[in-house]
């Protein structure tokens, strides 16, 4: 099977997927909703629990349990049916059980915490209790940005020292050419997942960490590496990173805000099948009904992210091209997508309202001045 011909089957099962996928979601969405699904679950709980703390963190559980329950046979689906059949999956049935059991766990060790002072703050702070949320959440998403790193992606990959001599003084004279500060270069066994490969730096400020997938290094040629991280630290560089960041904190006060006028609408619970109760809060309901809704909104905003995001792309080519060899990305470039199976000439108008990232093709003339 030629390259293209894989990337363009490999295309047209992930849609394929995606578009099954949305068909059950919009089901699951009308179950919970018109067809009275969360109704019934609020009914039971109230039953069982009253209506206090623990009602309302038990309908935000039950609901996130169900949805995942649901969203399970595909995810299975897709790792040990669709990627394994493309070459692409290397995981076995054991991890995968076992990254579902660290999953729920890590979820239910910083989620339920996090839920149980935004609903606090929605009972107790006033009117303005949107605002102490996103503050609360602006701090626990930049806590995250930090724990990650350090904390939370050891317990799913082992991360070890890159040992290899002569790379690590390419990319630390590169490190140096850029004026990039890190706490160290990481190797990551990607490879007990997925053949997918990529590189990529996370935490702040000194605790900068840049790691590598090893399917990344075993693929790639010294200078090409060198490119890709070029590539990365040029988002880095060029602010690409703290844009996002801030973005996302401001996209997160407009729709909390939002979240703070419809929570007072009873129009908002009724239009979506729920009696809302007169006796108790209904706050944990706005917030699972909120969460449903929410994809409509990101939907609609998703064009503009895919813009920004490829136009920053460009720039992060450009920036590489300027410390590295252009030459050097345009072959990485080419084994990234051949590995990823990326179709090379995807459908224009599809490309721009989704992808993040531009096509190959069209980053490949940029870099060679086509
Ligand atoms: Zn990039």
């Amino acid at each position: 099977m030629s390259a293209h011909q894989k990337a363009a089957d490999y295309t047209i099962a992930k849609t394929k997927l995606g578009l099954i996928e949305l068909l059950v979601s919009a089901v699951v969405l009308i179950g919970f909703t018109l067809l009275g699904g969360l109704q019934w679950l609020s009914a039971q709980l109230l039953q069982m629990v009253g209506s206090g703390m623990t009602y309302q963190i038990g309908l935000i559980v039950a609901f996130a349990l169900i949805s995942s329950v649901i969203d399970l046979p595909f995810s299975y689906y897709r790792q040990f049916v669709l990627e394994a059949k493309f070459g692409f999956n290397k995981m076995t049935i054991g991890l995968f059980i076992a990254d579902l059991i660290k999953g729920v766990v890590l979820g239910a060790a910083i989620g339920l915490p996090l839920i149980w002072v935004i609903l606090y703050l929605m009972d107790k702070s006033g009117d303005l209790w949107w605002l102490y949320a996103w503050l609360v959440w602006s701090g626990f998403q930049l806590l995250m940005l930090v724990l990650y790193p350090s904390v939370i992606a050891p317990l799913f990959n082992k991360f070890t020292p890159l040992t290899d001599a002569s790379l690590r003084d390419r990319i630390e004279n590169l490190m140096k050419r850029v004026g990039f500060a890190s706490s160290g270069l990481f190797v990551m066994d990607g490879s007990k997942r997925s053949a997918h490969g990529n590189a990529y730096f996370s935490g702040f400020g000194a605790a900068k960490r840049i790691v590598f997938f090893d399917t990344l290094l075993s693929r790639l040629a010294p200078q090409e590496i060198e490119a890709v991280l070029a590539h990365e630290l040029g988002h880095f560089k060029l602010k690409h990173i703290v844009k996002r960041i801030i973005a996302m904190f401001a996209i997160s006060l407009g729709f909390l805000a939002l979240l703070g006028y419809l929570k007072t609408q009873a129009w908002f619970y009724t239009g979506l099948g729920v009696t809302p109760m007169l006796d108790a809060s209904n706050d944990a309901m706005a917030l699972i009904l909120f969460m449903l809704v929410l994809p409509i909104f990101t939907f609609l905003l998703s064009p503009l992210g895919s813009i920004t995001s490829r136009k920053h792309e460009f720039e992060a080519d450009a920036f590489a091209a300027k410390y590295t060899n252009a030459q050097d990305l345009v072959t990485a470039l080419v084994k990234l997508y051949e590995d990823n199976a990326s179709t090379l000439t995807p459908d224009p108008l599809y490309s721009t309202f989704y992808d993040s990232h531009p096509p190959a093709s069209l980053r490949i003339n940029k870099l060679l001045g086509v």
